[in-house]
């Protein structure tokens, strides 16, 4: 079966097609700046080279107008017609409590996906504008959610629950969700096939570094916490997210430069993290880059980086009660030797040692890093969103079809 995966941004359309049977993409591509001036469609096909379309793409549902015609397109196309999607998978940043599994989109969950925008307003809106979309370009055809957060619907209250008072956990919802559950669950049976043990026989500690980071606790299969909370703001310095805080601070920063909320939220999600601490940039290339010049302030992040990842890997390690495996991915976890030997340096009580010459070796390619003879397996294993999304929609298409 091909199954179109789609990833909605607020201004950008992240989209795969997949062939279920080879489990490849047939093509793969990014409508950037929707609805600004400059938009641009870059498509890969799988054979073919990379091209870029110019046009005037005002909305989402232009750029999946955009996304199916290249699909179709004699020059750059990968299929003859448009029933051959058979099937539409979508990221759906939030499932809140509801949402414990992936489900075939009909009006009715639509509409509870709705409802859950007051928990994720920075995310949900734009993924419900793809599925409306999708379901105008690509009408008769089922489309299945896929969420973020299902991965850790098992994390137990101690866990998710914030030292704040139990009634507004009751009243808003205001719990620990986590994020990035497909890639955590995805590179967790990855290294559990490379460790050639079933995953429920494992405890591992998957960080998942891209622009956004988080790393989780996985006893026997299942997340048992994770380090993103009730948003994807809490938890390892990102790119532009500022992670752990203190609190008090954003309310001492409001008070003294007189910040909107609007203000305080983009603050707290743009202007951090690498990019706020470095002022050199939110990407870890030009950091590491900068920090080797001796760049002090980019030295100062990379630091803070990796020390708050060795933090949450040795608690981790603790609330595993030991740690039979370590994985590495997404952009920075796949391809910044310098990142995880710093991560892992001064680690050796736990059992955690990397082999050097491996460790230099593994860029954006699966392997085991660990020096002979160490107790926890360490591993970089590209991820692949994509892949688990249309894996779900093609097992919830048959189970409608059974
Ligand atoms: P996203 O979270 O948007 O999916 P990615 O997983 O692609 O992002 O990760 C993007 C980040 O990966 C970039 O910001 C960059 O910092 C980092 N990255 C990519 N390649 C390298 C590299 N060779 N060395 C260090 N960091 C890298």
């Amino acid at each position: 079966m091909k199954i179109l995966v789609i990833n909605c941004g607020s201004s950008s359309v992240k989209y795969q097609l997949i062939d279920t049977e080879t489990e490849t993409a047939l093509a793969k591509g990014l409508v950037a700046r929707i609805g600004m001036s400059a938009s641009v469609l870059t498509h890969k096909p799988h054979d073919r080279p990379e091209v870029k379309v110019s046009g005037e793409i005002l909305d989402h549902i232009v750029a999946i107008e955009y996304v199916v015609s290249i699909l179709l397109s004699e020059n750059h196309g990968v299929i003859k017609d448009r029933s051959e999607i058979q099937a539409v998978g979508h990221r759906v940043v939030h499932g809140g409590e509801r949402f414990s599994e992936s489900v075939l989109i009909t009006k009715e969950m639509l509409a509870e996906i709705r409802s859950l925008i007051d928990l994720a307003p920075l995310h949900n809106p734009h993924n419900i504008r793809g599925i409306n979309a999708c379901m105008k370009t690509l009408p008769n055809i089922p489309q299945v959610a896929v969420f973020d957060t299902a991965f850790h619907h098992q994390i137990p209250p101690y866990a998710y629950v914030y030292g704040i008072p139990y009634i507004l956990y009751k009243r808003y919802g205001i719990r620990r969700y986590g994020f990035h559950g497909t890639s955590h669950m995805y590179v967790s049976e990855r290294a559990a096939a490379m460790m050639g043990k079933p995953v429920s026989e494992l405890r591992l500690i998957t960080a998942h570094l891209g622009n956004g980071c988080s790393i989780t606790a996985i006893d026997r299969g299942k997340s048992v916490d994770t380090s993103m909370g009730f948003t994807p703001l809490e938890g390892l310095l990102m790119g532009t997210r500022s992670g752990d805080l203190d609190p008090a601070i954003i309310l001492h920063i409001m008070a003294r430069e007189e910040l909107s909320l609007h203000e305080a939220n983009t603050l707290l999600n743009k202007h951090s993290g690498l990019a706020g601490i470095s002022g050199v940039s939110s990407d870890m290339r030009e950091i590491t880059k900068e920090a080797a010049g001796n760049n002090t302030n980019a030295k100062l992040a990379l630091d803070i980086f990796c020390y708050r990842l060795r933090k949450y890997i040795a608690s981790y390690a603790a609330a595993l009660n030991g740690v039979d495996g370590l994985v590495f991915t997404a952009g920075i976890g796949e391809n910044s030797p310098e990142v995880r030997a710093q991560a892992c340096a001064k680690m050796d009580f736990l059992g955690i040692r990397l082999d050097e010459t491996k460790n230099r070796q593994a860029i954006a390619k699966e392997m085991d890093i660990s020096a002979p003879g160490t107790k926890v397996r360490v591993m970089v294993v590209p991820t692949n969103e994509e892949l688990v999304i249309a894996r779900d929609t093609l097992r919830l298409v048959q189970k409608q079809k059974a």
